[in-house]
């Protein structure tokens, strides 16, 4: 049975907990912008493939956007 579920990942700018829909990552180790709901900021996050067919988000600020 497949529920749908959310990918939690932490923002490390303000450090608030962001929820992805999983069905939103479309492809493992590309990285997709998302921005903070919190601070808003843009987020870099990259799927990895975890233990038990769960994925990790890796998560870095973008360094690039300037302040
Ligand atoms: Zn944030």
């Amino acid at each position: 049975m497949q529920s749908q579920s959310f990918l939690e990942y932490r923002c490390p700018g303000c450090g608030a907990i962001n929820k992805l829909a999983r069905e939103s990552v479309i492809d493992m180790y590309k990285e997709q912008l998302e921005s903070c709901k919190h601070c808003h900021k843009i987020l870099e996050i990259i799927p990895a493939n975890g233990i038990n067919d769960q994925i990790n988000l890796i998560v870095s600020e973008q360094s690039d956007t300037i302040k």
